[in-house]
Protein backbone atom coordinates (compact mmCIF):
# COMPACT_ATOMS: atom_id res chain seq x y z
CA UNK A 1 0.00 0.00 0.00
CA UNK A 2 1.02 3.11 -0.72
CA UNK A 3 -0.05 6.91 1.67
CA UNK A 4 0.20 10.69 0.66
CA UNK A 5 -1.40 13.28 3.44
CA UNK A 6 -2.79 15.84 0.99
CA UNK A 7 -3.00 18.03 3.80
CA UNK A 8 -3.16 18.32 7.67
CA UNK A 9 -4.07 20.88 10.35
CA UNK A 10 -6.73 23.12 11.50
CA UNK A 11 -7.47 24.19 8.17
CA UNK A 12 -7.81 20.90 6.72
CA UNK A 13 -7.21 17.20 6.82
CA UNK A 14 -6.80 14.73 3.75
CA UNK A 15 -4.51 11.84 3.52
CA UNK A 16 -4.72 9.44 0.50
CA UNK A 17 -4.21 5.56 0.81
CA UNK A 18 -4.19 3.21 -2.09
CA UNK A 19 -3.48 -0.17 -2.97
CA UNK A 20 -2.98 -1.33 -6.87
CA UNK A 21 -6.48 -1.64 -6.95
CA UNK A 22 -8.60 0.23 -3.41
CA UNK A 23 -8.16 3.93 -3.39
CA UNK A 24 -9.52 5.56 0.02
CA UNK A 25 -9.20 8.97 1.70
CA UNK A 26 -9.08 9.34 5.58
CA UNK A 27 -11.05 12.55 6.15
CA UNK A 28 -11.91 15.56 3.49
CA UNK A 29 -10.99 18.34 4.92
CA UNK A 30 -10.12 20.53 2.01
CA UNK A 31 -12.40 21.93 -0.94
CA UNK A 32 -12.99 19.89 -4.20
CA UNK A 33 -10.51 21.90 -6.03
CA UNK A 34 -7.36 21.82 -3.74
CA UNK A 35 -8.55 17.93 -3.63
CA UNK A 36 -8.37 17.93 -7.42
CA UNK A 37 -4.73 19.57 -7.57
CA UNK A 38 -3.61 17.70 -4.25
CA UNK A 39 -4.17 14.54 -6.05
CA UNK A 40 -2.86 15.33 -9.44
CA UNK A 41 0.83 15.61 -7.85
CA UNK A 42 0.61 11.96 -6.92
CA UNK A 43 -1.20 11.07 -10.58
CA UNK A 44 -4.56 10.24 -9.21
CA UNK A 45 -8.28 11.65 -9.44
CA UNK A 46 -11.36 12.27 -7.10
CA UNK A 47 -13.47 10.44 -9.36
CA UNK A 48 -11.36 7.01 -8.45
CA UNK A 49 -11.43 7.34 -4.79
CA UNK A 50 -13.78 4.20 -3.60
CA UNK A 51 -14.81 5.12 0.34
CA UNK A 52 -13.71 8.36 2.33
CA UNK A 53 -12.99 6.86 6.19
CA UNK A 54 -14.16 9.52 8.65
CA UNK A 55 -12.92 10.18 11.78
CA UNK A 56 -14.98 12.67 13.14
CA UNK A 57 -16.86 15.83 12.33
CA UNK A 58 -15.56 18.60 12.99
CA UNK A 59 -15.07 20.78 9.67
CA UNK A 60 -11.38 20.59 8.99
CA UNK A 61 -12.17 16.92 8.66
CA UNK A 62 -15.38 17.20 6.33
CA UNK A 63 -15.28 20.17 4.75
CA UNK A 64 -15.09 18.90 1.60
CA UNK A 65 -17.73 15.76 1.94
CA UNK A 66 -20.90 17.14 0.62
CA UNK A 67 -19.35 18.57 -2.84
CA UNK A 68 -17.34 15.27 -3.04
CA UNK A 69 -20.15 13.14 -2.28
CA UNK A 70 -22.42 15.08 -5.01
CA UNK A 71 -19.85 14.88 -7.45
CA UNK A 72 -19.06 11.28 -6.69
CA UNK A 73 -22.53 9.62 -6.09
CA UNK A 74 -20.72 5.89 -5.71
CA UNK A 75 -18.55 6.51 -3.28
CA UNK A 76 -18.78 4.78 0.47
CA UNK A 77 -18.53 7.08 3.36
CA UNK A 78 -17.21 5.16 6.41
CA UNK A 79 -17.90 6.82 10.07
CA UNK A 80 -19.24 6.02 13.26
CA UNK A 81 -22.86 6.07 13.41
CA UNK A 82 -22.87 9.27 16.21
CA UNK A 83 -20.36 11.36 13.49
CA UNK A 84 -22.73 10.35 10.78
CA UNK A 85 -25.71 11.26 12.59
CA UNK A 86 -24.04 14.93 13.25
CA UNK A 87 -22.70 15.29 9.94
CA UNK A 88 -26.14 14.47 8.57
CA UNK A 89 -27.62 17.30 10.74
CA UNK A 90 -24.71 19.99 9.09
CA UNK A 91 -25.80 18.46 5.47
CA UNK A 92 -29.09 17.39 5.56
CA UNK A 93 -28.81 17.17 1.73
CA UNK A 94 -26.31 14.38 2.21
CA UNK A 95 -28.18 10.93 1.07
CA UNK A 96 -27.74 8.04 4.26
CA UNK A 97 -27.46 5.73 1.66
CA UNK A 98 -23.99 7.00 1.05
CA UNK A 99 -22.78 5.78 5.03
CA UNK A 100 -21.45 2.43 6.18
CA UNK A 101 -21.08 2.67 10.05
CA UNK A 102 -18.90 0.80 12.13
CA UNK A 103 -18.83 0.31 15.39
CA UNK A 104 -14.96 1.30 17.29
CA UNK A 105 -13.08 -2.36 17.82
CA UNK A 106 -14.78 -3.96 14.96
CA UNK A 107 -13.00 -4.81 12.01
CA UNK A 108 -14.45 -4.26 9.08
CA UNK A 109 -13.12 -4.31 4.71
CA UNK A 110 -12.78 -1.76 2.61
CA UNK A 111 -11.77 -3.15 -0.66
CA UNK A 112 -8.17 -4.69 -0.18
CA UNK A 113 -7.88 -2.75 3.37
CA UNK A 114 -8.88 -4.46 6.30
CA UNK A 115 -9.56 -1.42 8.67
CA UNK A 116 -9.42 -1.40 12.53
CA UNK A 117 -11.15 1.93 14.39
CA UNK A 118 -10.11 2.64 17.39
CA UNK A 119 -11.99 5.80 19.79
CA UNK A 120 -10.10 8.60 20.53
CA UNK A 121 -10.40 11.01 23.44
CA UNK A 122 -11.46 14.25 21.66
CA UNK A 123 -14.36 16.64 22.34
CA UNK A 124 -16.32 16.17 18.86
CA UNK A 125 -19.37 13.44 18.75
CA UNK A 126 -16.86 10.94 18.63
CA UNK A 127 -13.70 10.22 17.34
CA UNK A 128 -11.85 7.61 15.16
CA UNK A 129 -8.45 6.55 14.88
CA UNK A 130 -7.76 3.94 11.91
CA UNK A 131 -5.36 0.83 11.59
CA UNK A 132 -5.32 0.15 7.92
CA UNK A 133 -4.06 -3.12 6.84
CA UNK A 134 -2.94 -4.80 3.53
CA UNK A 135 -0.23 -7.24 1.78
CA UNK A 136 0.92 -7.40 4.93
CA UNK A 137 1.71 -4.05 5.99
CA UNK A 138 -0.18 -2.46 8.79
CA UNK A 139 -0.60 1.80 8.54
CA UNK A 140 -1.98 3.98 11.97
CA UNK A 141 -3.61 7.22 11.22
CA UNK A 142 -4.43 8.89 14.85
CA UNK A 143 -4.78 12.52 15.03
CA UNK A 144 -7.40 15.04 16.98
CA UNK A 145 -7.17 13.28 20.45
CA UNK A 146 -6.23 14.89 24.11
CA UNK A 147 -4.70 12.38 25.49
CA UNK A 148 -3.53 8.82 23.54
CA UNK A 149 -4.38 5.32 25.36
CA UNK A 150 -1.86 2.53 26.07
CA UNK A 151 -3.84 0.19 24.32
CA UNK A 152 -3.60 2.96 21.12
CA UNK A 153 0.13 3.32 21.72
CA UNK A 154 0.37 -0.38 21.55
CA UNK A 155 -1.51 -1.06 18.23
CA UNK A 156 0.09 1.62 16.58
CA UNK A 157 3.61 0.74 17.53
CA UNK A 158 2.52 -2.97 15.47
CA UNK A 159 2.65 -0.36 12.57
CA UNK A 160 5.43 0.56 10.06
CA UNK A 161 3.71 3.41 9.43
CA UNK A 162 2.11 5.92 11.71
CA UNK A 163 0.98 9.51 11.10
CA UNK A 164 0.26 10.89 14.88
CA UNK A 165 -0.45 14.17 16.04
CA UNK A 166 1.73 16.28 17.34
CA UNK A 167 -0.34 19.53 17.97
CA UNK A 168 0.81 21.92 20.33
CA UNK A 169 4.48 22.80 21.60
CA UNK A 170 2.81 23.94 25.60
CA UNK A 171 4.96 27.18 26.38
CA UNK A 172 3.77 27.98 22.82
CA UNK A 173 -0.02 27.38 23.57
CA UNK A 174 0.14 29.40 26.73
CA UNK A 175 1.72 32.32 25.55
CA UNK A 176 -0.13 32.79 22.40
CA UNK A 177 -3.51 34.76 21.55
CA UNK A 178 -6.26 32.33 22.15
CA UNK A 179 -8.46 33.14 24.70
CA UNK A 180 -8.28 30.82 27.90
CA UNK A 181 -11.11 28.91 27.27
CA UNK A 182 -9.28 27.59 24.00
CA UNK A 183 -6.40 26.94 25.43
CA UNK A 184 -7.97 24.80 28.19
CA UNK A 185 -9.76 23.19 25.75
CA UNK A 186 -6.78 22.33 23.71
CA UNK A 187 -4.52 20.97 26.36
CA UNK A 188 -7.25 19.24 27.89
CA UNK A 189 -8.01 15.61 27.88
CA UNK A 190 -10.49 16.13 25.28
CA UNK A 191 -8.45 18.19 22.87
CA UNK A 192 -5.38 17.57 21.34
CA UNK A 193 -1.59 16.22 21.66
CA UNK A 194 1.25 18.24 22.73
CA UNK A 195 4.74 17.68 21.03
CA UNK A 196 5.54 15.90 24.94
CA UNK A 197 3.09 13.24 24.79
CA UNK A 198 3.79 12.21 20.53
CA UNK A 199 7.23 12.41 21.60
CA UNK A 200 6.46 9.75 24.59
CA UNK A 201 4.36 8.03 22.05
CA UNK A 202 6.42 7.80 19.39
CA UNK A 203 9.42 6.07 21.34
CA UNK A 204 7.21 3.09 22.20
CA UNK A 205 6.27 2.97 18.53
CA UNK A 206 10.04 3.18 17.43
CA UNK A 207 11.10 0.45 20.17
CA UNK A 208 8.36 -1.58 18.39
CA UNK A 209 7.67 -1.89 14.41
CA UNK A 210 7.45 1.50 13.70
CA UNK A 211 9.84 2.09 10.99
CA UNK A 212 8.15 5.91 10.24
CA UNK A 213 6.46 8.48 11.97
CA UNK A 214 4.61 11.43 10.44
CA UNK A 215 4.08 13.95 12.74
CA UNK A 216 0.36 15.26 12.20
CA UNK A 217 -2.01 18.24 12.61
CA UNK A 218 0.63 20.60 13.91
CA UNK A 219 -1.20 23.92 15.40
CA UNK A 220 0.05 26.73 12.64
CA UNK A 221 -0.35 29.10 15.87
CA UNK A 222 1.00 27.23 18.78
CA UNK A 223 3.70 25.27 17.30
CA UNK A 224 6.15 25.01 14.55
CA UNK A 225 7.25 22.01 11.70
CA UNK A 226 10.90 23.05 13.33
CA UNK A 227 9.89 22.68 17.15
CA UNK A 228 7.85 19.78 16.61
CA UNK A 229 10.20 17.63 14.80
CA UNK A 230 13.34 18.30 17.04
CA UNK A 231 11.32 17.94 20.03
CA UNK A 232 10.29 14.56 18.96
CA UNK A 233 13.56 13.69 17.42
CA UNK A 234 15.04 14.93 21.07
CA UNK A 235 13.31 12.31 22.75
CA UNK A 236 14.12 9.52 20.73
CA UNK A 237 17.55 10.01 20.38
CA UNK A 238 17.99 9.73 24.31
CA UNK A 239 15.63 6.96 23.93
CA UNK A 240 18.64 5.58 21.39
CA UNK A 241 16.08 4.92 18.55
CA UNK A 242 17.82 6.11 15.69
CA UNK A 243 16.20 3.63 12.58
CA UNK A 244 13.03 5.37 12.86
CA UNK A 245 12.63 8.16 9.83
CA UNK A 246 10.74 10.83 11.24
CA UNK A 247 9.06 13.15 8.58
CA UNK A 248 6.05 16.29 8.96
CA UNK A 249 2.67 16.19 7.41
CA UNK A 250 1.89 19.62 5.80
CA UNK A 251 -0.64 22.07 6.40
CA UNK A 252 -0.33 23.64 2.32
CA UNK A 253 1.99 21.39 1.16
CA UNK A 254 1.60 17.71 -0.78
CA UNK A 255 3.54 15.10 1.83
CA UNK A 256 5.99 12.46 0.68
CA UNK A 257 4.44 9.41 -0.30
CA UNK A 258 5.64 6.36 1.71
CA UNK A 259 5.29 3.04 0.55
CA UNK A 260 4.27 0.50 2.95
CA UNK A 261 4.85 -3.90 2.34
ZN1 LIG B 1 -8.72 18.37 13.51
ZN1 LIG C 1 -11.19 17.71 15.94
Amino acid sequence: MKVTNLSSGSKGNCTFVCTDKTKVLIDIGINYKLLSQSLAEIGEKPENIDAILITHEHSDHIAGLECFVNKNKDVHIFAHNLVKEEILKKSPALSQNVFITFEYGNNFSVGDFSVHPMENFHDSKSCASFILSAGGGALGVCTDLGIITDNQVDMLSRCKVVYIECNHDINMLANCRYPKILKTRISGKFGHLSNDQCATACVKFAQNQTKVIVLSHISENSNTPEIAYSRVAEELELANQKNVLLLLAYQNKVGKTITIN
